[in-house]
């Protein structure tokens, strides 16, 4: 074999040989140039239609990138062409080693899709010497194809949930399966937390798969459970431990609150800047934060109360019976009776109108702290992205960050994979 029939062989580009290389020095930088040809006899391909064809209209020199060989950046040059197709007229031709309106190799696309798994885009960019909006439209556009070409079999149980995005109240929902083929997974981010919001989702799930769902794990806010049964006919809704505890924090803030204003200096004194410790769970407070709520709860009889029935109030999910579960229930609500902790009652309400979607975790113990969690990585991606003005990018990244569609995996791939 020629040297040359070397480098064709490995580059494995069918209908393409190398007939020349070199290497030059730009920026201080090494690369290699592989001036490629065609093999004889090979046809054009009309890029729109794929209809084959014998003869060029016109042609020019093309350079794209393509992955490092050895220690030099390198660069295919090669001449394109544009063809007259009888159908289409005259059009550039497609070659299937090329990305679509890009100068580079789907293989090297390839490579910098899968770094921008755990890579930001900027490193990528710095790392493969090319420009961070290219390594953006790579990583997007390979995102949206791995998103339609999902797997969503089996699928029976849904989670929504929501997170608020920027200032002011803005908010996103996020849409997760609890059980799919590859387990809790996101399936898809939107804005807004309404009804109709969520249409979009429902379209790319598909009607037929949306009549699978058995149950949907929500908060207790209209706009998700209108939208839910609505499209699950067989629906059972279930209201999860982290939300309703949400509530339950945002009553415990309701009285620390109520507390203040009517403290005097003393007292204001001791529940400045105490709403952390006061909403976390006691068993995590260590040293001086342990301290200092004890301190607050022994002089404040009503903060002490709602403290107290805050840390009890989860027990209510440790029940395998219903009627055990309402029983703590019905006790947990006695103790509110002359204890004037309106956020308390106003909760409790809302809790006897969604009892049966809450004690709904007794009849299909569905992930649940996969919400939570979920919602915590969200969070720090949409904080890392920080900067990104393009939203539908942003929504992407955050299904890629909490799915299998993110898994990172070894390079090179598996010889039935099929970059592209
Ligand atoms: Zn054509």
């Amino acid at each position: 074999m020629q040297q040359l029939d070397y480098l064709t062989k490995l580059l494995g580009f069918q209908g393409f040989y190398v007939k020349d290389m070199e290497i030059e020095r730009k920026d201080d930088i090494e690369r290699v140039i592989l001036e490629l040809w065609r093999a004889k006899g090979g046809k054009y391909i009309c890029s729109p239609c794929g209809n084959e064809l014998l003869d060029k209209h016109s042609s020019w020199i093309q350079e794209v990138r393509h992955l490092h060989l050895w220690r030099y950046l390198t660069i295919l040059r090669f001449e394109k062409v544009k063809v007259r197709c009888p159908r289409c007229g005259v059009k550039v031709e497609s070659l299937e080693f090329l990305e679509k309106s890009k100068r580079i190799t789907k293989e090297l696309s390839h490579q910098v899709s899968e770094l921008c798994k755990v890579m930001t885009i900027e490193d990528v960019a710095t790392f493969e010497h090319l420009h961070w909006e290219t390594v953006k439209d790579i990583d997007k556009k390979a995102i949206e194809k791995a998103q339609t070409e999902r797997n969503l079999e089996g699928i029976s149980v849904l989670g929504v949930d929501e997170i608020s995005v920027g200032r002011g109240h803005n908010y996103w929902h996020l849409i997760s399966s609890l059980d799919g083929p590859y387990g809790p997974e996101m399936l898809h981010v939107g804005e807004g937390r309404k009804e109709e919001d969520l249409k979009p989702f429902w379209r790319w799930f598909g009607k037929q798969r949306a009549r699978m769902v058995t149950h949907g794990v929500m908060d207790m806010a209209k706009g998700f459970i209108n939208s839910f049964r609505t499209h699950c006919p067989s629906i059972k809704i279930i209201y999860d431990k982290f939300h309703v505890m949400r509530h339950l924090l945002n009553a415990l803030n309701d009285v620390r609150k109520a507390e203040f204003k009517r403290a005097g200096k003393k007292m204001k004194g001791l529940l400045c800047g105490k709403k952390f410790i006061l909403l976390k769970r006691m068993n995590n407070l260590k040293g001086d934060a342990r301290k200092a709520l004890k301190e607050l709860l022994g002089v404040n009889h009503r903060i002490y109360k709602a403290h107290l029935l805050k840390e009890s109030f989860g027990q209510l999910w440790s029940y395998t019976y219903k009627g055990a579960a309402r029983r703590f229930w019905e006790n947990w609500k006695e103790q509110l009776k002359w204890q004037r902790l309106e956020p308390y009652k106003k909760f409790a309400n809302m809790i006897d109108r969604h009892i049966d979607g809450i004690l709904g975790y007794c009849d299909n113990k569905v992930s649940l702290g996969y919400i939570e969690g979920t919602n915590l990585k969200a969070r720090n991606i949409i904080r890392k992205a920080y900067g990104y003005r393009d939203k539908h990018y942003m929504k992407l990244k955050i299904i890629q960050g909490c799915s299998s569609i993110g898994v990172f995996r070894p390079y090179p791939y598996p010889l039935h994979h099929n970059p592209g």
